[in-house]
């Protein structure tokens, strides 16, 4: 099988290569900006890697979708800070971009696997979020944080229209928290503009206050991203054609904790962790309000929970990795990268 990956350098993207070239004998076609996270990938004979940017190889993508089995247009801006910073970048990436690929794969007739995200359900109040069931509920327009969360919505549907039409065969996969190695960079970070996991393990690192915004009770499911791609594997290989116009949730409802929580029990791994337990100082736990962190055009989510008996169900998939070790291997992988 031929794997088309727009954003392979990207922390699903990458992470996504490493599995398919080390677990199966498919080939990855792969473009992204830039290639630091792909190391000894990118010598591979089945890893056909382009420098490039989907706004502008438009030719190398449609070459390229029309050569390849399966589409995975893992491109967007996927931080939250962003979405209140640029939003218009947001839009312009994650939806016209991606919509771009999407009527591409209608033309050929290839199949995509799209990610879509837990964001959709946005402040849904239900105690798990069922993908053909839950409300998607989204605050007003002057909350800009929503203009991600919309653009995936529409992209959704658009891709349902066209795939029960019978225009596209697809999969809308929509990862809860996925954390783990090289999630966001440390340069990311010292701006403020990383996800909350490695902005707390950076915080740590740089002996900087750890912000809780608005006291740290809201809750998240954090998944380990190699659980994540197991369930991604079998979406790619689609035994007896069970991801078939589906939406499947990918998360670990096991691993839900609040925002207070995750900035205790990180502080303790990296206090415990053996080049910092003699440090002279560590990163005190701070409360922020909201309006402070981000800016007046964010509102928060206090929970997210995902239900995945369709992922146990369609894919035999369950997530194994259990919360403190995914957050260990988060921050050991993340202070190995950056310790001198
Ligand atoms: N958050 C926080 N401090 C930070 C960064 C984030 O308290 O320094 C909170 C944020 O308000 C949100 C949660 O952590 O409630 C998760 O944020 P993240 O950026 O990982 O994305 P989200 O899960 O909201 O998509």
């Amino acid at each position: 099988m031929k794997i088309l990956i727009l954003g392979v350098n990207g922390f699903i993207g990458h992470h996504l290569t490493q599995r398919i070239l080390d677990e199966t004998d498919w080939s990855v076609f792969g473009m992204d900006l830039s290639d630091d996270r792909l190391g000894k990938n990118l010598q591979n004979p089945r890893f056909h890697f382009i420098e490039g940017d989907i706004a502008i190889n438009r030719e190398w993508i449609e070459y390229h979708i029309k050569k390849c089995d399966v589409v995975l247009p893992l491109v967007a801006i996927a931080t939250p800070k962003l979405y209140v910073e640029d939003p218009i970048s947001v839009y312009n990436l994650d939806f016209e971009m991606n919509l771009n690929v999407i009527k591409q794969c209608v033309k050929y007739h290839k199949r995509v696997a799209f990610p879509s995200t837990s964001e959709v359900y946005g402040a849904c109040p239900d105690p798990e979020f069922k993908e053909d069931e839950s409300t998607l509920v989204v605050g007003p327009i002057r909350k800009e944080r929503w203009i991600y969360s919309c653009c995936k919505q529409l992209l959704d549907r658009v891709i349902y229209a066209y795939g029960t039409r019978g225009h596209l065969e697809f999969t809308l996969f929509r990862p809860f928290n996925w954390i783990g190695p090289r999630l966001d960079s440390l340069y990311a970070a010292k701006e403020g503009s990383s996800r909350v996991v490695t902005q707390f393990i950076a915080e740590l690192f740089m002996k900087r206050p750890i912000t809780l915004v608005d006291g740290g009770s809201q809750k998240r499911c954090f998944t380990y991203v190699d659980d994540g791609i197991g369930a991604l594997l079998r979406i790619l290989a689609n035994e007896g054609d069970v991801c078939k116009n589906q939406i499947i949730n990918i998360g670990n409802p096991e691993n839900e904790c609040s925002v207070r929580e995750l900035a205790d029990l990180l502080k303790k791994l990296f206090i415990n962790h053996p080049d910092h337990r003699a440090d002279e100082t560590y990163s005190e736990i701070i409360e922020v309000p909201a309006q402070t962190y981000y800016g007046e055009g964010y509102q928060d989510i206090y929970a997210r929970k995902p239900n995945i008996e369709k992922a146990r169900l369609l894919l035999g998939w369950s997530p194994k990795v259990g919360l403190e070790d995914s957050l260990r291997m988060t921050l050991y992988s993340f202070l190995e990268e950056n310790e001198p």
